[in-house]
């Protein structure tokens, strides 16, 4: 650029693009452009997802380091990164549904997914039926001929129902019917394409991320085509990740293995102490022999029921709400899958509306309280627990 005026050279600054190494960690690209020598390429990469990269409501290359990744560890054909875990939701049904559709849905459905769910059918004549997700058979029952989605999540907020993502997926083999399921709570402890799911959506805001500081989300797609048809919707829903938000999930995705695993021991710890104490009536923990998918569990999340769990301090309502304001260690706050443990109390909360029947009918007591264990040191989480559960019972 010598030659030019300061202000023409400004807007030309040297890109260095590196020549005989390669970054070891993935880099972030951050800008939205990408320039060519000649028209026929830039043409060309209008074709599709594997063409060169031009504009990052398109692609972007840290945006597809994100995919790549969780298409591996998802045993995926490709994978589609969004703003929001409800943009993954959202941008998969929205692409593969229209009016006249119908849908199979387990009813413990997270908050978001649930008002979509209602939104589509008031809107868009989009039909849903719910299923208990404990039995297959009623799956079977609700098919016809307009069926088009089976949605389920692995483990369900907040009393974590498991679902016996197998049994389900095999509920609907043989038909068109795809599997659609929501895997946020079980990252690595559960694949859900092995057993049989076409597609998995994560809220990548909880476990991949992990830190607290991302809103994103990702689908993960067993067939390539089912991936483009998908990514072919998305680019005009423009419901994309943005690059810096892909970084720091790929950052996080390094420990994620490690973190789960030490949030699933911490969690199975604190279920026991808290199953053991006598100002608990009920824990919620799959990894418990006691809990309603113990069986399901044991051989769906082989490896550790995941960070999250729930359980009723003697008392009620107001023991609920007692106790997560009681705590010091622990936040009082919403979403899970954090480096740092969180507690909520949804009848007070994420539930404020339901009256006692309504949050008898979602499996949630009023007492109720979820616990996302993060990576403390169970002793000081026990401790923190232990003097709250005093103070609200
Ligand atoms: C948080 C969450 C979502 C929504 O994700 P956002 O990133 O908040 O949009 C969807 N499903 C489950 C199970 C979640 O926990």
């Amino acid at each position: 650029m010598t030659g030019h005026h300061p202000q023409t050279r400004a807007v030309h600054p040297p890109v260095t693009v590196p020549a005989g190494s390669r970054p070891l960690s993935v880099p972030l690209y951050q800008g939205h452009l990408f320039s060519f020598d000649a028209a026929d390429d830039l043409a060309a990469a209008f074709h599709g997802p594997d063409e060169a990269f031009f504009y990052a409501r398109m692609a972007n290359p840290t945006v597809r380091s994100l995919e790549r990744a969780v298409t591996e560890l998802e045993g995926g054909a490709g994978a589609l990164a969004t703003a929001s875990g409800m943009g993954a939701i959202s941008t998969v049904l929205m692409s593969l549904l229209r009016g006249g559709d119908h849908v199979i849905a387990q009813t413990t459905l997270y908050g978001g997914t649930f008002a979509l769910f209602q939104d589509l059918a008031e809107r868009w004549g989009v039909e849903v039926t719910y299923v208990s997700g404990d039995d297959p058979a009623e799956v079977r029952d609700a098919l016809r001929p307009a069926t088009r989605l089976l949605y389920l999540e692995t483990v369900a907020n907040p009393t974590t129902h498991v679902t016996d993502v197998p049994a389900f997926s095999a509920a609907v083999q043989g038909t068109d019917v795809l599997t659609v399921v929501d895997n946020t709570f079980a990252p690595v402890l559960c694949k859900p394409i092995d057993h049989g799911a076409d597609i998995v959506i994560h809220s990548t805001t909880k476990y991949l991320s992990g830190h607290g500081d991302v809103i994103g989300g990702i689908a993960v797609f067993a067939d390539p085509d089912v991936y483009r048809r998908v990514w072919d919707h998305a680019i005009d829903l423009g419901s994309v990740a943005d690059p810096f938000g892909a970084w720091l999930t790929v950052r996080g995705l390094a420990t994620m293995p490690l973190r789960v695993e030490r949030q699933s021991a911490s969690a199975l710890d604190i279920a026991r102490r808290l199953a053991a104490h006598p100002s608990v009536t009920r824990v919620h923990y799959p990894g418990l022999p006691d809990h309603p998918q113990h069986e399901v569990a044991r051989r769906l999340l082989p490896d550790g029921s995941g960070g999250v769990l729930a359980f009723e301090p003697a008392g009620g309502r107001d023991a609920g709400r007692v106790f997560s304001e009681a705590v010091r260690l622990i936040s009082l706050g919403p979403s899970l899958g954090n480096v740092a443990t969180l507690v909520m109390h949804p009848a007070s909360t994420s539930h404020r509306q339901m009256d006692a029947a309504a949050l008898a009918a979602a499996g949630i007591g009023a007492a109720t309280v979820r616990l996302s264990v993060g990576l403390e040191h169970p002793d000081d989480l026990w401790s923190d627990i232990d003097q709250a559960l005093a103070k609200a019972t």
